[in-house]
């Protein structure tokens, strides 16, 4: 069923001033929720028993998440990251990613389309993802234990994920791994998955947990710190850590890289993520648009506009309007604490991280 966008004409490459925030931040970055379903349950992302899915009509569509595109590129946007949920379970993604590959973006050159995974599906995917033009790949893998796995996945199959790594460094599409460090739970694995990557010629990215769903799912005790987690490095490789540029690697995302300064895998480095105890706000770059067309300008925040009512009943402008005024609104930043309090209620699931 073909949704009826109201006079959606393409807004012109180079149109209206670029997105910048009252901090002076420009986003240049979209996340964009393409599903609120997902193939696994991860128990830091959501309940066991799942979340009640949104209606198919309330879906952006194929047409309407590529004319959205297209005006975040006009206004300065350079890359698009496909999330979820998982957005290999949504219906024409290899379609969609052509599509979005086709955008021009300001001042000339391509959108940029990256996609964060569990991998999943990933063995059958990467050949016609490459195809299709994907720029980008990240893997998000908690444990190379197939029991833990299985634990924190709730339903997950490691060998498969390990199948769809392969395949998509044989289509040219080594991907970065995320692991959410989770003290108590895979804590003494890091070491080894930096190990598996930096032997595959791929970057592990170590992320800290956020107090999403109103903290129902944080617990605190479970936070392992970024400097935590260096020092488990250092110790791990006998080496010094220090901060690294991240050039060959650095996206358009808040990770900071740090490299082993000696010992067998010298040179190689790891990324962090570290909302709660390395704060990234100030060069915050992003947006992020859930599946349903709700724009939210803080990860940690509930604040949301509807770009979905904007196209469906408003068009170009109602949209480029949406958008101005919630960017208008955006906070300097995130207010979680190590308690777990300060955090939104929305669930990580609704809005793919
Ligand atoms: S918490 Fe909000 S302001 Fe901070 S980096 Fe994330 S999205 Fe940006």
């Amino acid at each position: 069923m073909l949704t009826q966008i109201r006079s959606t004409r393409p807004v012109p490459p180079d149109s209206g001033p670029p997105l910048v925030d009252r901090q002076a931040r420009q986003v240049r970055y979209l996340r964009l929720s393409l599903t609120d379903r997902c193939n696994y349950r991860c128990t830091y992302c959501m309940p066991s028993e799942g979340i009640e899915h949104r209606p198919r009509a309330e879906m952006l569509t194929h047409e309407e998440l590529v004319a959205i595109c297209r005006a975040f590129a006009a206004w300065g946007v350079e890359r698009v990251r496909l999330t979820g949920g998982e957005p290999t379970v949504r219906r024409g993604l290899v379609e969609l990613v052509r599509s979005l590959r086709a955008i021009e973006v300001r001042g000339g050159g391509r959108l940029e389309v990256v996609m964060t995974t569990n991998g999943e599906r990933l063995a059958e995917l990467a050949a016609p993802l490459a195809e299709a033009g994907l720029s980008g790949l990240t893997v998000s893998v908690d444990s190379f234990d197939p029991e833990r796995f299985l634990r924190i996945t709730r339903r997950g199959d490691l060998s498969k994920v390990l199948a769809g790594i392969d395949a998509a460094i044989q289509h040219g599409l080594a991907p970065k791994l995320n692991t959410v460090a989770i003290r108590g739970f895979n804590d003494d694995e890091l070491p080894g998955i930096a190990r598996y990557a930096w032997d595959r010629g791929l970057v592990p990215r170590f992320i800290e947990v956020m107090p999403m769903s109103g903290g129902a799912l944080f617990i605190p005790g479970e936070l392992l710190p970024a400097a935590t987690i260096r020092a488990m490095m250092a110790d791990a490789f006998g080496a010094e850590i220090a901060q690294d540029s991240g050039k060959a690697v650095r996206g358009l995302g808040p990770a900071t890289y740090w490299r082993v300064d000696g010992g067998p895998y010298a040179g190689r480095s790891f990324g962090l993520i570290a909302a709660m105890t390395e704060n990234f706000c100030a060069s915050c770059n992003r947006l992020r648009l859930s599946a349903t067309g709700q724009l939210h300008a803080c990860l940690a925040r509930d604040e949301s506009g509807d770009l979905r009512a904007a196209l469906r009943h408003g068009g170009a402008g109602a949209l480029e309007a949406a958008v101005r005024r919630l960017l208008s609104e955006k906070q300097d930043g995130h207010r979680f604490a190590l308690d777990g309090s300060g955090g939104p209620t929305k669930a990580m699931i609704s809005i793919g991280g």
